[in-house]
């Protein structure tokens, strides 16, 4: 197995860099992700225990919405609490809309990212894999008995393909130019006035009108909140990385209602990029050696353990009995 990178390994220019993701499980459940997010959370474990390194936080994911209910069938993992629950529960929480109640995710919580990924290739190359950083595939192509990978570095020949090139999916495959939009997305990290209320142990990851949170890490100062939108369309090889006052005006909106105690000074803020649309996770049409995996519109680094299983299936046998069918690429 070769990996080629074209950047450092666990880098923070595409698309899962910012340390960490949120992830749940309640709002998959009897649908078709559901297999794939007790998958993604097994092989998460299995690679903690490997590297004997945390990736994943059950610190709790709470979704916030006016008159939610909890269908019976997911009592056991989720809690309902009321509006006067969560006020008690989450101070921090203010000014919410009447009737704003929450549903608490045990199972949810974050994932360590750049951690995993960086995990992930240490994990490989125990096995024997190979993994070339600073080297990007410039060309590729495809015949009955294999395909070969042009890089900066040199040719490469292999058995089979997988693309798996984030925003950059459509430099590598340019017939879904017109399929993949790319926007530019920011993540900032504050200082509240009492961190300590805002640690994993006091405070969930949390997701309410459209913007989301995490709580403070134990190695990385300050709350961290994004806002899950569209953005502005963007080119992965000339998009603006330096944030700016408009990214800052964006959160403080949110925190400035809704949580107050979190308003601080910046402490970090990094952009990074969605692609919409997708997910995709199949056999390049044509092509019985190439597959791609095109999923990063904003929630699917959860489910990355399962796909990358999905792959390395079909990669290898052809097939994969994880039920991705659902991800084909029309
Ligand atoms: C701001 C933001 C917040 C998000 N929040 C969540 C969340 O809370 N929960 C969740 O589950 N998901 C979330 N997501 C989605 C998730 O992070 C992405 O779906 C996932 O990280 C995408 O991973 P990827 O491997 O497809 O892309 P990437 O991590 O960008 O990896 C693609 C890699 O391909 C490399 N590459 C590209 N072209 C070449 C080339 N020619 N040669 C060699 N290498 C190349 C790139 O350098 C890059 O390292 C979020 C995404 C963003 C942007």
């Amino acid at each position: 197995m070769l990996g080629l990178e074209q950047f450092d390994i666990a880098h923070a220019l595409g698309s899962s860099g910012g340390i960490s993701r949120q992830t749940k499980v309640m709002p998959y459940l009897g649908g078709p992700y559901e297999p794939l997010i007790l998958r993604a959370n097994q092989n998460w474990q299995a690679l903690e225990k490997d590297t004997k390194k945390q990736v994943l936080h059950r610190c709790g994911y709470l979704q916030l919405a006016v008159n939610q209910h909890l269908s019976s069938d997911k009592e056991t993992e989720v809690e309902l609490l009321d509006e006067s629950t969560l006020a008690h529960r989450f101070p921090q929480f203010q000014n919410l809309p009447k009737g704003t109640n929450g549903l608490l995710d045990y199972h949810g919580g974050l994932l360590r990212s750049e951690l995993a990924i960086a995990s992930n290739c240490h994990v490989a190359l125990q096995r024997g894999a190979h993994i070339r950083a600073e080297e990007p595939v410039i060309d590729w192509s495809a015949d009955n008995s294999g395909v070969t990978i042009t890089t900066k570095r040199g040719k490469y020949r292999a058995k089979h393909l997988v693309i798996a090139a984030g925003a950059w999916n459509a430099t590598i495959l340019p017939q879904l130019r017109d399929e993949l939009q790319v926007t530019r997305v920011s993540l900032g990290w504050f200082a509240p006035d009492s961190a300590e209320s805002f640690t994993m142990e006091h405070f969930p990851t949390w997701f309410h009108k459209d913007y989301y949170g995490f709580p403070i890490l134990p190695d990385f100062p300050g709350f961290k909140i994004a806002k899950h939108w569209y953005g502005d369309p963007t080119d992965p090889d000339h998009i603006t990385r330096t944030p700016n006052l408009a990214d800052e005006h964006l959160l403080r909106h949110y925190l400035e209602r809704h949580l107050p105690s979190a308003n601080g000074t910046v402490l970090a803020f990094k952009v990074c990029m969605y692609t919409h649309g997708g997910p995709w996770l199949d056999f390049v049409p044509g092509q019985k050696r190439v597959t791609i995996i095109a999923a990063c519109n904003g929630g699917e680094f959860k489910f990355s353990s399962a796909y990358g299983e999905a792959l390395a299936d079909l990669a290898t046998e052809g097939k994969t009995e994880l039920p991705v069918g659902f991800m084909a690429l029309q």
